[in-house]
């Protein structure tokens, strides 16, 4: 049975202390509610992880990393490794987010070196697909998607791949305000499956968690997650602002 995810990516936002509140203030909640059926997670910048964790009950909420990197150490002044993240007591990585595959030129190839360090060191990689809006508009938005996951996480093995989560994030719907339809959602997210079911079987497709993103906020939680193939959600924006994270956690 697969799991309902709600993942904040808090992307290069909230000073440490800020972090700390917003940490602080998502625990306090979930805590009294129970939010039991729901895996939360706070994808919070390499600086705030260790103070994230000391910070909430990780029986109920998980820490993730929003990137590794692509190789397992040695002199890459600046960058952070599956093993560091880890050792923190970290949970997660947010893997191919579509502004590291924009700003920072992260193609497939440095995506598998980045799968294989995490799933090695136990971490669950979050990993990001979506199309850009001139896909979306000719209409080729499956084929792209399903590109993208074949270059990267069809090359795991059926056993690697029942370790992952994938998060379905249109990237003209990131940040913009500007929501997938149900509709959009639903149609993308079961494309998503149909292809994780050739690749890997039923069993496999049905166990996975494919969470959307973009623009997700407490007015469209409820819609969005109402899909039968949308398994949660993967929020930017919305997941700074506890009440508002808090309120899409509770949309189930
Ligand atoms: C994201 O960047 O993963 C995201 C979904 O952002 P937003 O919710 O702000 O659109």
């Amino acid at each position: 049975m697969r799991k309902k995810v709600v993942a904040g990516n808090w992307k290069c936002n909230t000073t440490l202390q800020e972090g700390v509140d917003l940490a602080k203030a998502v625990n306090n909640v979930v805590n009294e509610k129970g939010a039991d059926d729901v895996v939360v997670v706070l994808g919070t910048p390499f600086t705030h992880i260790t103070k994230a964790i000391e910070n909430v009950d990780t029986k109920r909420i998980g820490v993730s990393a929003q990137n590794c990197a692509a190789e397992a150490k040695g002199a890459f002044t600046g960058e952070v490794s599956a093993a560091m993240i880890k050792s923190t007591g970290a949970e997660y990585v947010i893997l191919g987010h579509s502004e590291r595959r924009e700003y920072y030129g992260e193609t497939s190839e440095t995506l598998n070196k980045k799968l294989a360090l995490s799933l090695e060191n136990g971490l669950t990689p979050i990993y990001c697909c979506g199309e850009p809006l001139e896909i979306r508009e000719a209409g080729n938005q499956k084929e792209y998607v399903i590109k993208q996951l074949k270059e990267t996480i069809f090359n795991l093995s059926a056993d690697e791949f029942g370790k992952i989560i994938v998060a379905y994030e249109p990237i003209w719907a990131i940040g913009t305000g500007k929501t997938a339809t149900t509709e959009q959602a639903q149609e993308m997210h079961k494309d998503i499956r149909d292809s994780i079911a050739d690749q890997f079987g039923e069993e496999v497709a049905n166990n996975t968690s494919i969470l959307y993103g973009g623009s997700c906020n407490p007015k469209n939680a409820n819609e969005l997650f109402a899909n039968p193939d949308v398994d949660g959600g993967l929020i930017g924006g919305a997941s700074l602002k506890a009440d508002d994270f808090i309120q899409i956690i509770n949309a189930y």
